[in-house]
């Protein structure tokens, strides 16, 4: 579902260059929850905004559901795109907008006609078990609502791929727990492909069928979570 090959990613600017990413391979099959743990500066970051080409790699390609991503013109991304979502550590929510508000907004940038937004919405969000909190906003919802909210936004557009950044640092032990479960929950009831970064191996070991282990750009290990995990 996802393959990467040869990935590099360098930043430049004034104060000189930094390889973020440096040559990574990585391949993730469908209905797979993959997981890239690493401290922070790993690259674990500029890796997962190159999967959807938020960042551009300076070589290697991205491969999605079959589509070569960085074989793609600009204008040719953003369709493409949705066929991959994304979740945030911080949520990245909109305050003016009601939780139905924020996904139902997402719908309509995908090009869901009006007339089928208030059903698909509705079966979003009792996907994700906010449905009693439809008409709340943000700032009213606990953390584990928002990232309810943000993962129904995600998987608005149906995308076959959901990409999740730190999406449960920002949470207590519980709450990790929790949204945790909803993950593998779509992951099975959708057949979702996960591909998460953290730098939590409980994450990790608690829901990845096989992870990397990223340093320095590079992946120093990689293989089935339990080979991988074992303590030595
Ligand atoms: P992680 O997600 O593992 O913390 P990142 O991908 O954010 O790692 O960062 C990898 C390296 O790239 C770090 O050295 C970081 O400082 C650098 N970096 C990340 N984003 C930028 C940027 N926009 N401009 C310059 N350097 C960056
Ligand atoms: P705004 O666009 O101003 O954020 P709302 O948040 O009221 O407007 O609603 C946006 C969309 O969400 C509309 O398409 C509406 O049909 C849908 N919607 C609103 N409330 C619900 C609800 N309780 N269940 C399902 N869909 C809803």
């Amino acid at each position: 579902m996802i393959e990467i090959s040869g990935l590099r990613k360098t930043y430049r600017s004034r104060r000189g260059s930094v390889v973020a990413v440096d040559g990574v391979d990585l391949a993730v099959g469908e209905g797979d929850v993959y997981g890239v743990l690493g401290r922070s500066g790993a690259g674990k970051s500029t890796l997962l905004r190159c999967v959807n080409m938020l960042e551009r790699p300076d070589a290697g390609t991205v491969t999605v559901d079959g589509l070569e991503l960085t074989g793609l013109r600009t204008r040719e991304l953003r369709p493409a795109r949705h066929r991959i979502g994304m979740i945030h550590q911080h949520f990245a929510l909109l305050s003016s907008r009601t939780v139905a508000g924020n996904v139902a907004f997402a719908l309509e940038v995908t090009g869901v006609p009006r007339a089928e937004r208030k059903s698909r919405v509705a079966e979003l969000l009792d996907l994700v078990g906010l449905t009693e909190r439809a008409d709340a906003y943000p700032a009213q919802l606990s953390g584990g609502q928002k990232q309810r909210v943000g993962i129904a936004r995600a998987i608005a557009a149906r995308p076959k791929v959901l990409l999740s950044d730190e999406a449960t640092s920002a949470l207590d032990p519980e709450t990790t727990d929790s949204i945790l479960r909803l993950l593998l929950d779509l992951n099975r009831r959708l057949g979702l492909t996960i591909l998460l970064i953290t730098h939590e191996m409980a994450v990790v070991k608690r829901i990845c069928t096989s992870a990397a282990i990223m340093r320095d750009g590079r992946f120093a290990e990689s293989g089935p979570v339990t080979e991988l995990l074992q303590q030595p």
